[in-house]
């Protein structure tokens, strides 16, 4: 049963260049969503879309009062989209899916039944069809990737069919193409994150917006998911121990160096080692210093902004005035 807390839903949708899809996703949504026992609204992002995109948008959203239109200026992106969508979403669940029908509507009901269980719940496209060479095979290896450095386990972080309660939505800051990594980055908050198998359908109309080099932008994404993840309180703790090995040893080498020359009476100018020697207490005090200088960045963030390093889920008992 879907829960009762549940009294308006927001379905959030980006759309570039659909103009294929635009009325068929509306009529199939609708048709999902009239049938439910909460009150709805749906938020098409218009992603500056070249084609008639935004055009039947404005036809749809003049006889249907659910529909709210948000058109970018430009195209900026499958991840800007959905923020924007988020910052008029008035939902207490928020839901977000392809434009593109190869996610189906029909689906919803499910994601917001098991959300009454977690703050988050994901879709998996377990019989997903897409091209496999092109697009599952680097999926499944970013998947694995993914659930292995963030330790958020998911089967399908790609899926754009998913459902956020409404606190978990207002507490993310997205960037770049970050919108997949959501659950790792919210599960930094304590999020619960659950996963729903989904049905997938292939394209049939209009044109992916993506190829391979994706799989470059997840994994350079992954990197920095990671290093804020684990260490952006701390980058001392991330620069330091690589800054104090390589300093060390830098160190060892040019003393070991140091007393050849001084008491055998060594030529070292010419040995390669001396280099070697330069260049770790080199690297040495820069991996230091970088380490350092995230320190102020990071004072400086929080402190400027009054950003928490932390987040409260209730507060319990008398709160002093
Ligand atoms: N999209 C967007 N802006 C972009 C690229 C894509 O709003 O710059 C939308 C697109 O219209 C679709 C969804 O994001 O509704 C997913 O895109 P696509 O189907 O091309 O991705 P795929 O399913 O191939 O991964
Ligand atoms: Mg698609």
């Amino acid at each position: 049963m879907i829960p009762g807390w549940i009294k308006r839903v927001s379905v959030v949708i980006p759309l570039y260049n659909e103009e294929e899809n635009v009325e068929e996703l509306h009529s199939r949504l609708s048709s999902v969503l009239t049938t439910q026992p909460f009150d709805y609204e749906i938020i098409y992002v218009d992603d500056g879309s070249t084609d008639r995109t935004l055009e039947l948008l404005r036809g749809i959203a003049s006889e249907d009062a659910h529909v709210l239109v948000l058109s970018l200026r430009r195209n900026f992106g499958q991840t800007a989209a959905f923020a924007a969508g988020f910052d008029f979403a008035r939902g207490d669940v928020i839901v977000t899916m392809d434009g593109d029908l190869q996610n189906d509507p029909k689906d919803i009901p499910r994601l917001l039944v098991e959300i009454e269980h977690c703050d988050l719940v994901s879709g998996w496209r377990k019989d997903r069809k897409d091209p496999f060479l092109t697009r599952r095979l680097p999926s499944m290896v970013a998947n694995w990737l993914i659930s292995k450095v963030t330790g958020v386990e998911l089967h399908d972080y790609g899926c754009s069919l998913k459902a956020y309660r409404r606190d978990v939505i207002k507490n993310l800051n997205l960037y770049g193409e970050m919108h997949r990594f959501i659950p790792a980055v919210a599960s930094w908050y304590g999020v619960r994150v659950r996963e729903v198998v989904t049905t997938h359908h292939p394209r049939l109309r209009g044109k992916s917006k993506y190829g391979m080099s994706r799989t470059i932008k997840v994994l350079l994404d992954l990197i920095t998911v990671k290093f804020l993840q684990s260490f952006s309180t701390k980058p001392i703790q991330f620069f330091g121990p690589f800054g104090l090995a390589s300093g060390g040893l830098g160190i060892l080498i040019s003393a070991y160096l140091t007393l050849r020359k001084l008491f055998f009476g060594e030529h070292i100018g010419g040995r390669p080692l001396l280099l070697l020697g330069v260049l770790l207490i080199i690297v040495g005090i820069q991996l230091i210093g970088m380490g350092l200088i995230g320190e102020m960045l990071v004072r400086v963030y929080h402190e400027s902004q009054k950003k928490p390093i932390y987040v409260i889920k209730g507060i319990i008992g008398k709160k002093e005035k």
